[in-house]
């Protein structure tokens, strides 16, 4: 991957993910503040109605009088909530109309609101005010003297004295605090990481980067050297007969030095680099990704904690719900039928009440209206508030229904079951729940809707009471509501999830770029081998040659002279092959490479070529000839064999201890194709579309190190074959065999 790549994909994704966390932020915010502002309403009507609910108790009429009639026409279509809600305001304003109780407590609307918010985990800072809704004047105020603002919910008004347009509202400022405080610090440590994996990733591509001009610069150098290298080598070659040798040696010694100079550049390099411990691949890997996982157990752990923690409240609302609704609507229905009718009409009216009863009456019978109607009393006890006004009323209903009913009347678990589902299923939680009658504190299960079992998917409500000392209770379970809490968390999750993937990707390109220094470390060092085997050693050979032929020590054994003579024009051959490799290639880039073309015939060629291999050949070659006598090409004599020993060099090179060597040519449509086919380590497909590039060499077992060379040979192949308008191609099997295919015209087609 390429430098200016990783760069625009890092800060692009760095952008992107910046922006999807400030967006899942954003909303994650508006998200929690509209909960919170549903919650707050929620506890801010019950403490309003609590609240008002105490100062009908604290008038001074003895417990049953009636001090108020709440009524709506029916076709309003009020919910129980919302019918005691408009009739607590009703009520607040008819006592201090009425019944002169001096305006509205906010000091006690503050205490009682505070314990609800702290049942629901709810924090802040909490303003209570008395305002003109009207002018919006705030006439009285508790707290911490807020202002509505964007950081801030405020509950619905609740009206105390209708006619002068008085109201009052609660403001809570930052609701959630602690989690968003939380929030942050998680997203401020994952954006740490995030930066700092984006940060290694760019020191290690800037190390790439460097590494890659290094070996540039040395490859550059290698070839302006050999280039260098082919006067004086050819020049000491045509020379040998006239047996100057302290020329040669001369000119060998220069030769050596300038390689030298460019090897121990090299040298120093690899060495550079040794210093420079490189990492484990493994434990960069494995921290890495441990780490992103942990991290993300961590979120997920909090997101799920807080998700948790609200269904729990959502699932027990539900609960007392189906317990008020079993009490009011079954149990205290059946009590009241049981009742002589006197007893049940205990109540009396104060002559306000009597009044308003009979308009009630009038209305109807005038208009006919069916009117849902409460009965507002006096009843003196003093409301603790550790229950919601609905649980209060509840276990007030279960007392009276236990201590009076002349029969028992027992509670109905499949009532509060079925009540406890339909409420479970408006609230859109659509898990089995069950309902468990256990006795307490032995927790014995008397009896139970569905299964008695509590796993530890299950959510468990708390435990009711059902009796004054709680030794029979009851609770409701919701079955594996686990898919609900995640569902219910996704906003923050989906953020989560880009980041982390983001993270994966840099810990995934980091570990590449570690894999290609890796690799260009080796190649570096195979490359320093090369230069040592294929110019360093012939030249050093070549030197040490003249010099002793230059001693005349030699003067009376003339096979030794003749023997050093041959050294010193193999080792010459050898860096004339190279370094005529290299011009070429320079010529074929510069577009200067003359070709010199005549019909070849290929057999006597390649019979030629396989003696002379089999001379040399360090190991056991075998050849397999398969080529017609007729077979030719049209093509440049001394091109095409260099081209031939090219690929025989490797067939030899990358074989095991013996190698088959098989050559087949054939005549097709003008064309003839040649294939040199061994049967040695072959070469892995992924690298197999590279080998082609100057200097790209395989790395893997059998390739390197072990074997010299420069990865010049199969692109000298490749570009002189293509100036001859023919192709190449490959075909192998790892560990199995390697087949190069050469094609080539057979004649020229010429225009007239
Ligand atoms: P060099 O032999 O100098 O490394 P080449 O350009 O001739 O360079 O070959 C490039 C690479 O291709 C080699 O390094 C070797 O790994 C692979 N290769 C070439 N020929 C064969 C072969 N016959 N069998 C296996 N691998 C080969």
């Amino acid at each position: 991957m390429k430098a200016r790549t990783v760069i625009s994909f890092s800060i692009v994704g760095l952008l992107f993910i910046v922006l999807v966390q400030v967006g899942g932020m954003v909303y994650a915010y508006h998200a929690q503040m509209k909960e919170a502002e549903q919650s707050l309403n929620k506890c801010f009507r019950i403490a309003f109605t609590e609240t008002v609910d105490n100062m009908v108790n604290t008038l001074p009429y003895p417990n049953g009088t009636v001090v108020n009639l709440i009524s709506a026409p029916k076709r309003m279509h009020l919910d129980q909530n919302e019918f005691n809600f408009i009739g607590s305001e009703q009520t607040a304003w008819i006592l201090q109309r009425v019944y002169k109780v001096k305006g509205f407590p906010l000091a006690a609307l503050d205490s009682v609101l505070h314990k609800k918010l702290e049942h629901i985990y709810m924090e802040g800072d909490v303003t209570l005010e008395r305002f003109n809704v009207n002018t919006g004047e705030i006439l009285e105020s508790i707290g911490s003297d807020l202002h509505p603002d964007f950081t801030a919910v405020t509950s619905e008004k609740a009206f105390v004295y209708k006619e002068r347009g008085e109201a009052v509202r609660a403001i809570v400022a930052f609701p959630f605090g602690e989690m968003m405080r939380n929030v942050l610090v998680l997203f401020g440590i994952t954006f740490l990481l995030l930066l700092v994996a984006v940060y290694t990733l760019a020191v290690q591509m800037k190390s790439l980067i460097s590494q890659r001009r290094s070996l540039q610069e040395q490859q550059l150098e290698f070839y302006s050297l050999a280039e260098q290298m082919c006067v004086p080598v050819t020049e000491i070659l045509s020379e040998l007969p006239r047996q100057a040798w302290g020329e040669t040696e001369e000119k060998s010694t220069v030769l050596l030095n300038m390689t030298e100079k460019t090897l121990s550049k090299a040298k120093a390099q690899v060495q550079e680099k040794q210093h420079n411990k490189p990492f484990s691949l493994k434990v960069v890997s494995v921290v890495s990704l441990v780490g992103i996982f942990l991290l993300l157990a961590v979120w997920f752990g909090y997101l799920y904690h807080i998700g948790y923690k609200k269904m729990e409240l959502r699932v027990q609302d539900h609960f007392e719900e189906a317990f008020y609704k079993e009490v009011g609507y079954h149990r205290y229905v059946l009590f009241n039928q049981t009742l002589p009718f006197k007893e049940s009409q205990k109540l009396t009216p104060t002559p306000y009440a009597r009044r308003q009863a009979e308009n009630i009456y009038d209305l109807y019978r005038k208009f006919g209206y069916h009117i849902i109607m409460n009965k507002v009393f006096v009843y003196h006890i003093y409301n603790k508030f550790d229950v919601d006004y609905r649980m209060h009323a509840a276990y007030t209903m279960q007392d009276t229904i236990n201590s009076q009913a002349k029969v028992s009347i027992p509670f109905s678990l499949q009532c509060a079951d079925s009540i406890f589902a339909g409420e479970l299923r408006k609230g859109g939680i659509l898990n089995e729940s069950n309902v468990h009658w256990l006795k307490y504190p032995s927790k014995e299960m008397l009896i139970y809707t569905g299964s008695p079992r509590v796993g530890r998917m299950d959510l468990s409500t708390g435990l009711i009471p059902l009796n004054a000392d709680s030794t029979y209770c009851v609770r409701g379970i919701v079955r594996s509501p686990q898919g609900g809490i995640v569902a219910s968390i996704w906003y923050m999750l989906l953020p989560l999830g880009v980041t982390f993937l983001f993270m994966g990707i840099c810990v995934f390109l980091q570990i590449r770029m570690l894999r290609a220094q890796r690799s260009l470390k080796q190649f570096q060092k195979d490359f320093t081998y090369s230069m040592i085997h294929d110019m360093k050693s012939p030249l050093t050979s070549v030197m040490a040659g003249a010099h002793i032929l230059a001693s005349g020590k030699l003067g009376d054994k003339p096979e030794r002279v003749e023997r050093y003579k041959q050294v010193i024009t193999d080792e010459c051959e050898h860096l004339l092959v190279l370094s005529g490799r290299v011009v070429m290639l320079t010529q074929i880039d510069r577009g200067e490479l003359e070709l010199h073309r005549e019909e070849v015939i290929l057999k006597p060629l390649l019979e030629d070529m396989a003696e002379k291999f089999l001379l040399k050949a360090p190991k056991k070659v075998d050849f397999i000839l398969n080529c017609e006598d007729s077979c030719s090409v049209y093509a440049d004599a001394f091109c095409l064999r260099e081209v031939l020993s090219n690929l025989i060099d490797n067939a030899v090179k990358y074989s095991r201890e013996e190698v088959e060597v098989v050559i087949t040519c054939r005549e097709a449509e003008g064309t003839t194709i040649i294939t040199v086919r061994d049967n040695g380590i072959g070469i892995p497909l992924k690298v197999r579309h590279k080998i082609f590039d100057k200097f790209e060499r395989v790395s893997g077992e059998g390739h390197h190190s072990e074997v010299s060379g420069f990865g010049l040979g199969l692109s000298y192949v490749m570009q002189v074959v293509e100036a001859h308008g023919g192709g190449v191609s490959v075909r192998s099997a790892e560990g199995v065999y390697s087949e190069f295919i050469v094609s080539l015209p057979e004649k020229v087609l010429t225009c007239t």
